[in-house]
């Protein structure tokens, strides 16, 4: 065993105990009161604008990513050990991902205007104190993310976490703030209330010193934060549709599909939710997806399966949360069947079956059968169900693809590969784990969490013509 990896486990196990390795209280960060963590924030946040150049800011989130890329197993192992959802080499992915590919100060830039009246700039400036909601899906991952994007645009940001996550999520925020501390920064740049609760959420919406509401989650808390009045950024559900047509290239639509829709458990917002494929090309589509390792059920299994992993009332569908993120083998196993290989459980339905039209977040993957391409489009806009997330499409049709893309009007859309390079991993542009579809700022970054300040020099001033 090398020196580094007995450094891992003795890290791992101060942490869990709960002790911050200094011997503090283990605050670093963390409050009991979420009232507290917001005046600490607030002055952190002075104090960082004032007194810190752009360039600290620089270095301090160079800190971050070293600090959080030390750690990225033990945060891959600590979500998986108390979420119980997804797949720890693909947490390792996500949380790489993230700190490598977040934008720092790097994509803040300045307008400027001259002409005979003078000199106009329009810069980036912070908002202030940002309160930010996370999800249980990518705990670790929006905590690092959001760090670096909003300490880059100049914010403090107080978090509320999932209570699912709480524990994992108080360390990863432990790690970061003492980074912070350690490379000059202010205290309690990045707080969060230990244990985390709506009443704390009210408390920040309705809190003057909290200028900008970031919720990343479901649409139930995303309309809950827009009613609150406070100005949010909304980063809400997905069901992304994947449309495969009749000029596909079937090894890669199998492969990608695969791929994408199995990673980390289907857990990722932008990952592939259900497939609307041609006719002609679908028995293609599922046998080399069987191939890649997709375990097919029958009829008969799909509906024994929709009753275990979903909850019925009222006639409508809804999501037995015990069952996401599980692995493909563990769901199989619940109906009977044992194939503890595969990462992919798909099953054939029609294009108004629950599993198509209820966001999952399990590896299964309902296939639709349509008879033509316009049949693909309708079906998938309405399982996109106006969410503005996802979508992605297997063609070498360029007026097909032009076509989805614009009937189906999600933030992101990806051509011929798994959705996971929508956010950078395996794909050009930035990554983030903050993807505002219902308000509109589209993939997040730091100038996502600024807003627009106009300077003037009147007069024909400092110019040189
Ligand atoms: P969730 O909505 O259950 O929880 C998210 C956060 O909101 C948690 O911190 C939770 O405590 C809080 N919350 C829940 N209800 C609330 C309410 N009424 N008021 C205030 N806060 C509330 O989501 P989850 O299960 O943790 O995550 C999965 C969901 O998040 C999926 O729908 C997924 O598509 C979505 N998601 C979206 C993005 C994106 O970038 N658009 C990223 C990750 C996850």
């Amino acid at each position: 065993m090398n020196e580094a990896i007995i450094k891992e486990i003795v890290r791992e196990i101060v942490y869990r105990a709960g002790i911050s390795p200094e011997g503090g209280k283990g605050d670093n960060g963390v409050f009991e009161h979420v009232e507290d963590a917001i005046d600490a924030a607030y002055e952190a946040q002075r104090e960082w604008y004032i007194k810190y150049k752009v360039e600290d800011r620089r270095r301090i989130i160079e800190a971050i990513r070293a600090a959080a890329r030390e750690n990225a197993r033990m945060f891959a192992r600590m979500i998986r050990e108390e979420t119980g959802m997804g797949r720890y080499e693909d947490k390792i992915t996500k949380n790489l991902a993230v700190i490598e590919k977040t934008p720092g100060v790097e994509c803040l830039t300045t307008d400027a205007i001259s002409g005979d009246s003078g000199l106009m700039i329009e810069e980036m400036a912070p908002y202030g104190v940002i309160g930010a909601i996370t999800p249980s899906t990518n705990p670790t991952e929006t905590i690092i993310n959001n760090t670096i994007s909003m300490i880059g645009g100049g914010n403090s940001v107080v978090f509320n976490v999932h209570p699912g996550a709480k524990k994992v999520c108080a360390v990863c925020l432990q790690i970061l703030h003492k980074a912070i501390v350690e490379n000059g920064g202010p205290e309690n740049l990045i707080t969060m209330q230990r244990e985390p609760d709506m009443e704390a959420v009210n408390k920040m919406t309705s809190s003057p010193k909290i200028r900008l509401m970031v919720g990343t989650g479901g649409m139930g808390m995303v309309n809950a934060l827009l009613r609150s009045g406070k100005k949010t950024i909304g980063a809400g559900a997905g069901n992304p549709p994947v449309v495969v047509d009749d000029t596909a290239d079937i090894d890669k639509a199998a492969e990608e599909i695969y791929r994408g829709a199995s990673f980390d458990n289907n857990l990722l917002c932008l990952a592939e939710k259900e497939v609307f494929v041609m006719e002609s090309a679908a028995d293609e589509l599922i046998r080399k997806m069987c191939a890649q390792g997709a375990h097919l059920i029958t009829e008969e299994e799909t509906e024994k399966l929709l009753q275990v992993v979903f909850l019925k009332k009222d006639g409508h569908y809804s999501v037995n949360k015990k069952w996401v993120g599980k692995d493909a083998g563990v769901i199989l196993e619940s109906i009977g069947i044992h194939d503890t290989d595969t990462r992919l459980v798909i099953c054939q339905v029609p294009h108004d079956h629950p599993f198509v039209l209820v966001e999952q977040l399990m590896p299964v993957l309902p296939i639709v059968r349509c008879k033509t391409f316009e049949d693909c489009v309708k079906y998938a806009v309405t399982a996109e169900s106006g969410n503005r997330h996802t979508a992605s499409m297997f063609s070498k049709n360029v007026d097909h693809m032009t076509r989805f893309a614009k009937e189906i009007e999600t933030t992101i859309f990806t051509k011929n590969a798994a959705t996971l390079v929508g956010v950078g991993i395996g794909g050009e542009g930035h990554t983030t784990m903050t993807i505002a579809g219902p308000t509109g700022e589209g993939l997040t970054c730091a100038r996502s969490f600024t807003r627009r300040r106009r300077c003037m020099l009147a007069d024909g001033g400092l110019r040189v013509i």
